[in-house]
């Protein structure tokens, strides 16, 4: 059984979502202490619960110490059981972070999957559905499985209610991945998303994009969607190069004046487009997990996060594996794994 402590490093609920998915990957049990203790609330939260179940029912697992605001958990998985899924998270709990914890699984299952998953698809703090699908899976399925998601309506902090659905062809092995260079960059676009809040909101959103990063009125586009929709508020911005897509976002939040979400999302792409990398600081983090579960391969990317290299040493308790992350120049830093 490994041993984890959920306390090192970032000392957040990744390291339960990164334990969840290689003990259900590689069937190995484990047991977590200190979780999340580097949190304001430690331990288990409504959402974490939610990851854990989700890993229990596909992995047949037995678990100890699921309980809210529980700081010691055990995850005895038996088989990975594809199939067809349902995972209600009930608030505004991360969708795309139950969809973190056990993509992974179903992408090397022995059938195809369905999920769905209701929730939060926007929430501060985690990947939004636009960042999963257009930046996340296209780089999993180069890797062999066949993975497809769709919006069916978005679910914005704090009230949630959105859903999506994926369909999972898994690979029979896992092909890795050099992601060194970004390529020519192809496309360029903002989407700023309203729903039930004043257009205006996502106008002067666009505006400090406009201004910026110089890019022209066709690459801006206002998605206005219904009030029971919301009250919700992003903007994205999408780069699509020859070799990747990134998604850079900015999340309305009472109170925080339209321009300055803009400007967190303008910051981030700005910093990317500056240090010419492939990969951006988020998806540096989730990309880790699948390279070392293919045996190896490598990528580009800022100066990486906490959770990277948190990301890294979880990953080593369960796989025996080499990452090294080395800066290779100012803000430009090389990942790689292999065996
Ligand atoms: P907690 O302990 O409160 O649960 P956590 O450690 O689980 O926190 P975060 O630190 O909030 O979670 O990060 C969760 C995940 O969300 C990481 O994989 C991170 O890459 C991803 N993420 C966060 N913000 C974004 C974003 N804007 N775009 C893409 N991914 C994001």
């Amino acid at each position: 059984m490994v041993i984890v402590d959920g306390s090192v490093g970032e000392g957040g609920g990744q390291i339960l979502r990164t334990s969840l998915a290689l003990s259900l990957c590689l069937g190995i049990p484990f047991k977590i202490t200190n979780i999340r203790a580097r949190r304001k609330k430690p331990g288990l939260r409504r959402q974490h619960l939610v990851c854990v179940n989700a890993a229990a029912q596909i992995g047949k697992a037995k678990i100890k110490g699921a309980e809210l605001g529980h700081q010691e958990l055990t995850f005895i998985p038996a088989a990975i059981t594809p199939g067809d899924y349902h995972f209600d998270i009930g608030t505004a709990g991360s969708t795309t972070l139950v969809l973190q914890t056990i993509l992974p699984a179903l992408i090397i299952a022995k059938g195809p999957s369905t999920l769905i998953l209701e929730g939060g698809t926007h929430n501060p703090f985690a990947p939004p559905f636009d960042f999963i699908q257009q930046a996340f899976i296209p780089i999993i399925n180069s890797m062999g499985p066949k993975i497809n998601a769709r919006l069916e309506r978005p679910g914005y902090y704090p009230k949630g209610g959105g859903r999506f659905n994926v369909t999972i062809q898994p690979a029979d092995q896992l092909r890795t991945f050099h992601i060194n260079k970004r390529g020519e960059i192809n496309e360029c676009r903002a989407k700023a998303f309203v729903a039930g809040l004043p257009r205006h909101i996502a106008e002067r959103e666009l505006g400090v994009i406009e201004q910026k990063l110089g890019w022209n009125k066709e690459c801006l586009q206002i998605i206005e969607q219904p009030a029971d929709m919301g009250p919700g508020n992003i903007v994205c911005i999408e780069i699509k190069s020859q070799h990747i897509t990134e998604i850079f976002t900015g999340f309305g939040k009472k109170g925080v004046m339209a321009e300055d979400v803009a400007k967190i999302a303008v910051n981030k792409a700005i910093r990317y487009l500056e240090a010419g990398v492939p990969v951006g600081k988020y998806l540096a983090d989730q990309l880790l997990l699948p390279l070392a579960l293919a045996g190896g391969g490598s990528y580009t990317t800022l100066k990486p996060s906490l959770h990277t290299k948190t990301n890294s040493d979880v990953i080593k308790l369960f796989l025996d594996i080499n990452i090294n992350i080395n800066q290779t120049s100012n803000d430009v830093w090389s990942i790689s794994a292999s065996r």
